[in-house]
């Protein structure tokens, strides 16, 4: 029987693991951290599982919604409002209905009507190329002007892409726009998220057991470091020993797909992946006394603040569930050099609480009962003009070694429902390759 070996137990090796199980296949993952669940990973604060990084999903995310459907979760999901909100100008400004953007001091009247206007026009676009040859600076700059760059979409890309954010090409902004359009209520106040009862990890746990029930089984802490091509398969070095596997999928970021197999790929591929750019997270969370701003999403619009997002998990999802406490993500996107990404928690919170202060002139230190600090190298993928041809293939030059990961995603942004998405599709590209490669033995055996 064919053994596959799937390094990375997050939600794409997850969902590749339950395909290929499913079929037959003897699966094993590999995961370097004690728990599955890779950037959708949770902690408990007050006895209840919370993501490590803010998790919401759209109505658009029909994989997602499917899948979750087909585990039996589907009536977890909690369709609820959310209100967004932006810190411009040193104050803060509702935003994301049209009442909302009238009142928006930042931008002047005939700014808004071009924002309005364009918006609707983005949203109404089907083709994807003529987004993709354009950055997004240039694209807004031109059809919605300077001040509309600075005041919405400006700091929305550079709280993703930090200095990589005037490189972004449009397409992922009109992705993002015509996808959250579709979300929208049609009242246009504004939009529910959905979030599952006892968060996303309830997902995974799921998803390991009915892995585990299909004969697949889990090494976790067992960081793979190297993957060696051995009589026409593989074998998986970890800390522990070496695995013999005849199918290799890594269901990872780019990154440590190079560390691990880098040296078995044609030269011409592992330069392009090189080449491949993107963000890092960190991402803390404060366990407060008491409420920070009224929104659940606040966009930071200001070059002076060290972050760029304020989730007010709370704001969201009811603080009884908490124990009473009040959640709030401190979100930061960041290149992987910045000092402040390596920096200790202890550090990062005195560079943000003055200002947290300057949001909220009566948040205090003592509100903060407890605090968490959470780092992702590779977070968010930077989607630069030209990306469609620099799309990793899932098959890759080594036959029987796939990849998996969340540089492939295009035109959408990354997430858990294309993390599902595409794990299902490698898994069903690995599945022809195993079945082809099946008709041809049993061929050979007859002759
Ligand atoms: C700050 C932040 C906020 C987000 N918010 C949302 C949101 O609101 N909604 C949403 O849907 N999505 C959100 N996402 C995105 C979502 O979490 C990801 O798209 C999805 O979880 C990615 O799954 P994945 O399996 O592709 O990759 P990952 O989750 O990165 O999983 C890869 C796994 O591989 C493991 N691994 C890597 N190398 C090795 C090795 N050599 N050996 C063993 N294991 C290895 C890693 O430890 C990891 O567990 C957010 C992400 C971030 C960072």
């Amino acid at each position: 029987m064919n053994e596959i070996a799937i390094v990375g137990a997050g939600l794409a090796g997850l969902t590749a693991a339950l395909r290929l199980s499913q079929a037959g296949y003897r699966v094993r993952v590999f995961e370097r951290y004690p728990r599955p669940g890779g950037l959708a990973r949770a902690l408990e604060v007050g006895g209840e599982p919370i993501e490590a990084f803010y998790h919401h999903i759209f109505t658009t995310d029909t994989d997602y919604i499917a899948f979750a459907e087909e585990l039996g979760l589907g009536d977890e999901i909690e369709w609820l409002p959310s209100k967004m909100g932006i810190w411009a100008d040193g104050r803060l400004w509702e935003f994301g209905t049209p009442a909302s953007l009238l009142r928006f001091g930042p931008m002047g009247i005939i700014d808004k009507l071009r924002f309005g206007l364009s918006t609707l026009w983005l949203q109404r676009q089907h083709d994807p190329r003529p987004f993709e040859s354009v950055t997004a600076a240039d694209w807004i700059r031109r059809h919605q002007g300077e001040r509309t760059w600075r005041s919405v979409w400006g700091p929305l890309l550079y709280q993703k892409f930090a200095d990589d954010a005037e490189r972004v090409a449009m397409v992922w902004l009109w992705r993002k726009i015509s996808l959250r359009g579709g979300s929208r209520s049609k009242s246009g106040m504004g939009e529910r998220l959905g979030y599952m009862r006892g968060s996303f990890i309830r997902l995974v746990e799921t998803l390991v057991a009915k892995i585990e029930a299909a004969g697949g089984s889990f090494h976790l802490t067992e960081e793979v470091r190297r993957l060696d091509a051995v009589d026409g398969g593989f074998s998986v070095v970890t800390r522990r020993g070496s695995h013999a596997a005849d199918r290799v999928l890594v269901a990872a970021p780019v990154p440590d797909h190079l560390a691990v197999a880098g040296h078995l790929l044609a030269d011409g591929e592992r330069d392009a992946l090189g080449r491949l750019r993107a963000t890092g997270a960190i991402c803390t969370i404060l366990e407060l006394e008491h409420s920070l701003t009224p929104f659940y999403w606040l966009n930071i619009a200001d070059s002076e603040m060290p972050f760029g997002g304020l989730i007010e998990h709370t704001n969201y999802i009811p603080s009884e569930r908490y124990g009473g406490r009040i959640l709030l993500y401190i979100s930061n996107y960041l290149l992987t050099d910045h000092p402040l990404f390596k920096a200790s928690k202890s550090k990062v919170l005195e560079e943000y609480l003055p200002h947290l202060q300057r949001i909220n002139p009566s948040f205090e230190a003592s509100w903060i009962r407890a605090s968490h600090h959470f780092r992702a190298d590779y977070a968010q993928p930077v989607v630069s003009t030209g990306y469609r041809e620099q799309i990793p293939p899932m098959r890759t030059s080594v036959p029987g070694l796939y990849l998996c990961t969340m540089a492939q995603i295009f035109p959408e942004d990354r997430g858990q429902n294309y993390a599902i998405a595409y794990g299902q599709k490698v898994s069903e590209l690995m599945l022809e390759d195993l079945e082809r490669g099946e008709e041809v033995r049993a061929l050979r055996d007859e002759s």
